[in-house]
């Protein structure tokens, strides 16, 4: 089959960072994009053809979406799988990743017992509606535990160590909602794996090691310090995982790696995802790119390491909300590896992801690459 190029309309829901790195990949390719998000000016809007104004549930956005492009498709997790669905049918486009991968992925409870039910490994984990739940979930895992809200949470917001039954009501309320505990694994590193699932072809990308602090990725490293047959079991892991999803498009899996070098799954994104910003200097074809492929049904791109590289991100170092400025980033200019990347939002706020930064070269060695990221991130302000 040829693939008409350029002459394919992508529209995505959402139009945060990843919609804004979408479009990027785009361009080259002559693929065009449409945005649609709440936040007037988002991330995505400077880069795309056309943001379309509207929540990540609005019917009247998503449909314009899906008149003007050849294919539907959404960066967000918030993105409304019942109204996509919906949409895809009337306009007869098609919708990747399936709208069914992202209703299980929504509800981490529904996403373990699909993950757990074909035998993919994962930390032990029990439904919890209420503290009589939790107290059986704590005999049953131990304490300490994960508490976790079965939706809407992402960089931690929405998960809750607890360490003894004394705070079982405390941690309920904090979390205010359905919820599911999980067994605390002591894992020895947290891997990532970017998958790719085209029209009839599937590809992972070099296995990541992603640093977390307070719950929150602040480093990628890939491909990951790690030795050949824990390599091999996440590979193995995360193509069981992508066998299991439904529609095309790039995957973003989150494993731990025990003391023993077992692989557990943590939770997948349907869509790019942070610990695969890497893949835009040390690949070829970038997970971005690669997404876009993947969801018209283009032959996918080359997944194999151009360069060691590490990402480090640049998060709001900031108390309270402000306009966002950036301060302190001459000497990632000036260093020769290192690219910059600036998601252009507005405001700054805690902890909140506002560009990241990622050195990529074979000469000075992964560990070498993440200490000179650190520095380089280090020197920037929002002041
Ligand atoms: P994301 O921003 O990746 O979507 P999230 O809010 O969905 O994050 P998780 O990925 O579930 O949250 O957890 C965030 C981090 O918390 C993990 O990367 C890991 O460091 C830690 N964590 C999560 N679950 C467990 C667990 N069962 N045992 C130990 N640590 C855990
Ligand atoms: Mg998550
Ligand atoms: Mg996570």
């Amino acid at each position: 089959m040829n693939h008409r190029t350029p002459a394919a309309t992508v529209g995505v829901v959402g139009g945060g960072q990843l919609g804004r790195m979408m479009g990027e990949a785009a361009g080259p390719l002559g693929i065009e994009l449409l945005v649609s998000d709440p936040t007037p000016d988002c991330p995505a809007a400077p880069i795309v053809r056309e943001q379309i104004v509207g929540e990540f549930d609005d019917y009247d956005a998503i449909r314009e979406l899906a008149e003007r492009a050849d294919v539907l498709t959404f960066e967000i997790e918030l993105a409304d799988p019942d109204e996509m669905a919906r949409v895809g049918e009337e306009t007869d486009t098609p919708v990747h990743p399936d709208p069914d991968t992202l209703r299980t992925i929504q509800d981490k409870l529904v996403q373990n017992r699909a993950l757990a039910e074909t035998g993919v490994p994962l930390p032990a984990f029990r439904r919890v509606d209420d503290a009589d739940d939790l107290r059986d979930a704590g005999e049953e895992l131990g304490w300490p535990l994960m508490l976790k809200a079965r939706e809407g949470g992402y960089d931690g917001r929405g998960n809750r160590p607890v360490d003894a039954p004394e705070e079982i009501d405390e941690a309920l309320d904090e979390i205010g909602g359905p919820a599911l505990a999980e067994e605390l694994v002591d894992f020895e590193r947290e891997l990532a794996i970017m998958g790719a699932v085209g029209d009839g072809e599937t590809d992972a990308y070099p296995v990541t090691e992603t640093i977390q602090r307070e719950e929150i990725l602040r480093e990628s490293v890939a491909p990951a310090r790690i030795d050949d047959a824990v390599r091999d079991r996440a590979r193995k892991v995360a193509f069981d995982v992508l066998d299991l999803l439904d529609g095309r498009g790039v995957y973003g899996i989150e494993l731990f790696e025990t003391d023993d070098g077992d692989i557990l799954v943590n939770e997948i994104a349907p869509r790019p995802h942070n610990s695969g910003h890497w893949t835009i200097e040390g690949t070829r074809c970038s997970q971005f790119e690669q997404h876009l492929r993947a969801v018209l049904g283009w032959p996918l791109g080359d997944t194999a390491l151009r360069s060691p590289a590490v990402t480090a991100n640049l998060l709001g170092d900031v108390e309270s909300p402000r306009p966002a400025e950036l301060v302190g980033t001459d000497s990632i200019l000036e260093t020769p590896e290192a690219s910059l990347h600036w998601y252009g939002k507005r405001e700054v706020r805690p902890l909140r992801k506002m560009g990241h930064v990622t050195l990529a070269d074979d000469e000075h060695g992964r560990d070498a690459l993440l200490s000179r990221a650190r520095e380089l991130v280090d020197d920037v302000t929002f002041e």
